[in-house]
């Protein structure tokens, strides 16, 4: 988004933001950075947002039909609500319903009475927000699970606990990828290994400019006050699901590629944000915790399609905050471009090949 490089920088500066970027000498952050401060402008944010509503209107429609057969992946249209106290928070929220309101991306404006009879569950003051009422939620791993049933079911074999180690290229071609499991002829490879792609992408000499961006998940029992509706809290940076048995906050960004350790103070900055909102009990037991790594591009978009060094190589990676959201639209574009389909979006934008 266009502004985002002064807001970027203000809150790299303050140890308490949502935002960390690891120092580090490597030419990798470097030319990330240099590309991520290219980006930001009208017409690239334009385009990347556009596309990104095409493979999340896919995804849905897909795991709409995902539920229908596997109704135990929790699928909910429930909506969103983007809640703010700040002027500047609610300023953010609008301008996102702003660059979807014409992509047929339902959406509307709230005062802060609209959302409090909304969601009880909110803590006042409350400034106001946007409600987008498309929006869906589900289980991520009971998804993954009715998908892994899906494909077995449709004759594809998943080789569980195999590590890739190498790839072997002949003639600008995949021929082999070697596994612990073995040795498997390639035909085609999609490389859709999220975080990990730029690593396994330099033992083909290529470059995936694809660095992690850390976040972490609380899952914790119900509050008393328990919300409705899954929310975004604007300038926190917070996600809030609320789920069957149990409350999941998320949220923090730390751009720190391969690390998966955990930083208290940074957890702790998470569960002081949402009690801001929430009535998030003193004594709060946090009954899990986990780090994830977001594979994050320089300019917020996927690299989706064929690798123009590689011929029989497509990359299906980079989905940063949004991989359930357009994770099941990716993998039909991917079978557009394998059976040599014209595809349902414009590829140009998910260009592999563009850094
Ligand atoms: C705290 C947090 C909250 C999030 N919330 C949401 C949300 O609400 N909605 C949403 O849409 N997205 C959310 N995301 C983002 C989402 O998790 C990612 O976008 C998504 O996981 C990316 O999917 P992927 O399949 O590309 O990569 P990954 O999920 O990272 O999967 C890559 C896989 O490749 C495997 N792999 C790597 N190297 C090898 C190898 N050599 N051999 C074998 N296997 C290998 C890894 O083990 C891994 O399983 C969240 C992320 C975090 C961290």
């Amino acid at each position: 988004m266009p502004g985002m490089f002064l807001k970027s920088m203000k809150w790299l500066m303050n140890p308490n933001s949502p935002l960390y970027i690891k120092p580090s000498l490597s030419l990798d952050l470097a030319s990330w950075l240099f590309n991520f401060t290219k980006a930001m402008n009208e017409t690239q944010a334009r385009r990347a947002v556009e596309c990104l509503v095409v493979l999340s209107q896919k995804s849905l429609t897909e795991y709409e039909n995902l539920a229908k057969k596997y109704p135990e992946i929790r699928f909910e249209q429930k909506g969103l609500l983007m809640v703010s106290r700040t002027p500047a928070g609610v300023a953010s929220a609008v301008e996102e319903l702003n660059y979807v309101k014409d992509m047929n991306v339902p959406g509307k404006e709230l005062n802060s009475d609209d959302i409090q009879a909304m969601e009880p569950a909110l803590k006042l003051p409350l400034l106001g927000g946007v409600y987008f009422s498309q929006e869906a939620m589900g289980e991520p791993y009971l998804v993954v699970q009715a998908m892994a049933k899906e494909i077995r079911a449709h004759g594809g074999e998943i080789m569980e606990n195999t590590e890739l180690h190498d790839l072997v290229v002949e003639n600008n071609r995949v021929s082999k990828v070697l596994t612990s499991q073995g040795e498997i002829e390639a035909k085609q490879v999609i490389m859709a290994t999220g975080s990990w792609s730029k690593d396994l992408a330099r033992m083909m000499r290529l470059r995936v400019p694809i660095l992690g961006g850390k976040g972490y998940a609380m899952i914790v029992p119900p509050l008393e006050k328990q919300p409705k509706y899954p929310m975004m809290l604007v300038e926190k940076k917070i996600a809030i699901t609320p789920r069957q048995n149990s409350l999941r906050i998320a949220g923090t960004l730390e751009l720190v590629d391969q690390d998966f350790s955990i930083t208290q103070r940074r957890v702790k900055n998470i569960e002081k944000g949402a009690r801001e909102f929430l009535h998030v009990p003193e004594n709060l037991q946090v009954q899990e915790l986990w780090a994830g790594l977001r594979p994050c591009t320089p300019d917020g978009v996927p690299l989706i399609g064929y690798h123009r060094q590689i011929s029989n190589l497509v990359v299906a990676a980079g989905h940063q905050m949004l991989g359930l959201q357009s994770g099941a639209g990716t993998g039909l574009l991917v079978a557009d471009l394998v059976e040599g389909k014209k595809p349902f979006v414009d590829t140009a934008v998910l260009d592999v090949n563009r850094f």
